[in-house]
């Protein structure tokens, strides 16, 4: 029996660290027969989240097969439902509902996140949540189907609840989605709800008179200080008792890390997070590593903590894959750290916001920015080629290079 590494989940973290651990074990001389790396998921893809608000989400995924097999990474498939930290196993469930037990010397836990849903009457029936890949393609379609409907205010109004990134960037989409759908001429109305003082609230006072002009050009009415209250088939009552008529809600009122994090021994965030070691450690559970969205993890020395974002993810998986390798390997593991921060937000068409630093010094707006968002969102985040020498080289630098 080789040891082992197993990894759950193979998003952007997971993805990194299942080729950042193999790139370690090729470094050491140490062969696949040796020490065998294995990716467990429910299908051999990364799903390309931050690109599930443009049209045709049902494209925004990229095989991972045979960058597997170039890497020599197996890949197992199933869903984890449970994690024992005392026998070191895991339970798989196949699709067929069967499940298996599998054994580690050393696990990463990068499971991701999913949206969260608040207990709001009519949210579950009638809200569109958008953060997975299935559900995307369920508010995608239910967009196309608005022409047969017959033409009424509630049907060309789309009320996003959350104006936070995911909320803002399908907000600015959307005006140009409904025309698209139901006509160039057709009076379409957007409306972001948000329970805060102000529009992506996280990103501080710099952006905001941007972001502010951009809805504004797009016609896209806002409602602050106010909560969605209540949903029904025919519209949304908000908390100040504003009745909206609108066939389509979408939610975005924030992530929560993957539910697997409750079976870890260590404290969770109120997001979720495993708040892990600096190495990404889980206390508790020595043999256990959380990553990507599943892990609260400090960037630097400031106090400032990883966000949930492709941007955290990927290093944050190339440093967690790095430990677990190293691990076992009888090397010292590294403490995480990404002291650089950017924000590239989509503003619908031609139009977006660069911002560097975690006080968000904006350097870039408009078609410049635009074209950087395309650049990341099409290219920087996407898995390396299929070829050893390349994947290895790009994990290195996403481990290594700040940018
Ligand atoms: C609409 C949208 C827009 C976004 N925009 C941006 C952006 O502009 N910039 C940015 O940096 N971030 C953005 N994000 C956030 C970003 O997508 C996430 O932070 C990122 O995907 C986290 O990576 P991850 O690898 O931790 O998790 P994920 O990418 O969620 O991957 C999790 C993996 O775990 C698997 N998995 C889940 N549960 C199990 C289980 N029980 N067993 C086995 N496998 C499991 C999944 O199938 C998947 O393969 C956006 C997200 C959304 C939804």
């Amino acid at each position: 029996m080789p040891r082992n590494i197993l990894i759950v989940g193979s998003g952007f973290a997971g993805t990194m660290a299942a080729l950042e651990a193999s790139r370690m074990r090729d470094e050491k001389g140490v062969s696949p027969d040796e020490l065998a790396i294995t990716v467990v998921s429910p299908e051999p893809v990364m799903v390309i989240r931050p690109r599930l608000y443009e049209r045709n989400p049902e494209t925004m995924v990229a095989p991972l097969t045979d960058l597997f097999a170039a890497t020599d990474i197996r890949h197992h498939v199933g869903r984890v439902e449970a994690i024992d930290n005392g026998a070191s196993t895991i339970t798989v469930a196949a699709s067929d509902g069967s499940t298996s037990s599998l054994p580690y010397e050393r696990l990463v836990l990068a499971a991701g996140s999913e949206g969260f849903s608040p207990p709001i009457p009519g949210l579950a029936e009638f809200g569109f949540a958008a953060t997975q890949l299935d559900e995307a393609v369920m508010l995608d379609r239910h967009l196309q189907g608005l022409a047969e409907k017959a033409a009424s205010p509630g049907r060309n109004t789309v009320v996003v609840g959350g104006a936070g990134f995911t909320g803002l960037e399908y907000a600015t989409e959307m005006p140009a989605r409904l025309r698209e759908i139901l006509g160039e001429d057709s009076a379409v109305r957007v409306v972001i709800v948000d329970r805060s003082d102000h529009v992506a609230a996280a990103m501080g006072d710099e952006p905001r008179p941007f972001i502010e002009e951009r809805l504004r050009a797009l016609g896209i009415e806002t409602r602050l200080n106010v909560g969605v209250a209540a949903l029904d088939a025919d519209g949304v009552t908000l908390s100040d008792g504003e009745r909206i008529e609108t066939s389509t809600v979408i939610w975005s009122g924030g992530m929560r890390a993957s539910p697997l994090t409750a079976q870890l021994p260590a404290d969770r965030d109120n997001l979720g997070r495993t708040i892990v070691e600096p190495d990404l450690r889980v206390p508790g559970a020595p043999k256990i590593f959380a990553t990507g969205d599943t892990a609260k993890a400090q960037t630097d020395s400031q106090g400032n903590v990883a966000a949930m974002s492709c941007q955290h993810a990927r290093r944050l998986g190339a440093f967690a894959g790095h430990n677990a390798a190293a691990d076992l390997l009888g090397e010292p593991t590294l403490p995480y750290d990404q002291p650089a921060y950017v924000v590239c937000l989509d503003l619908g068409p031609d139009h977006a916001i660069f911002a560097r630093g975690w006080d968000s010094k904006v350097e870039v707006t408009g078609a410049q920015a635009k074209g950087i968002k395309k650049e990341i969102n099409e290219v920087w985040i996407y898995p390396p080629a299929a070829d050893r020498a390349a994947a290895y080289e790009n994990v290195l630098a996403a481990r290594t290079i700040d940018f």
